[in-house]
């Protein structure tokens, strides 16, 4: 049987390079709420009863798509995985509790970062503006400051990882998510890793995690 893996952590606690080289490792499904939501944009969703038909609806108006939406995409992309990482939800209590319902977790992994260095993560991104690629200006500089090794384009900083925007993002992730914290904490394979270090060192305690769990 394929592990089914869940990853919490705040944003900058590295899941998404956690999890890429889970799904590589183990041979499961890398699960995020964005690729399942864009995956099912135009799903019939009528029988939820809500404003609009499809998930794409919501998306392409730039509003805030409902749980129950979120909820039911992620579903349908987990029954199709033999085996999973799910990265990114859920983003609230409401959404574990449905997630519950799901789904069976072999492993919880929870990547524990320090707001001070959250906040240096975070507002030390640079992306060039004219070909995207991404630097940090303490873990991976560009030879030259501001100025994009691949293409020679401008960096800039995204309006996101500003100190108070990044600042908000994790007051947010706080209120909203360490309620599901502690619905895990307590649940079969919950494991609590320091994500303070580098991706390479949590990469092995995150490997022997699952290996011991799943
Ligand atoms: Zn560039």
């Amino acid at each position: 049987m394929d592990p089914k893996i869940l990853i919490l952590g705040p944003p900058g606690a590295g899941k998404g390079t956690q999890s890429e080289r889970l799904a590589t490792e183990f041979d499961v499904e890398h699960v995020t709420t964005g690729d399942a939501l864009r995956n099912n944009k135009d799903r019939d969703i009528g029988h939820l009863d809500l404003e609009y038909d499809t998930p794409g609806e919501y998306m392409d108006r730039g509003e805030l798509v409902p749980d129950a939406v979120v909820d039911a995409m992620v579903e349908e992309a987990l029954s199709g995985a033999d085996g999973f990482v799910l990265d990114g939800y859920p983003r609230n209590d409401d959404q574990a509790a449905a997630l519950e319902g799901m789904t069976d977790l072999d492993v919880v992994l929870y990547l524990s970062v320090s707001e001070a260095e959250l906040v240096d993560r975070l507002t030390g991104r640079r992306v060039c503006a004219d070909c995207g690629a991404n630097f940090h200006v303490a873990y991976s500089p560009p030879k030259a400051d501001g100025v994009c090794d691949k293409c020679g384009g401008e960096l800039t900083q995204r309006e996101d990882d500003t100190e108070e925007v990044v600042r908000e993002r994790l007051e947010v992730y706080h209120d909203d998510t360490e309620p599901v914290l502690e619905r895990y904490a307590g649940h079969d394979g919950y494991v609590e890793v320091d994500g303070e270090r580098a991706p390479d060192d949590v990469w092995q305690d995150v490997r022997e995690a699952v290996r011991k769990n799943a």
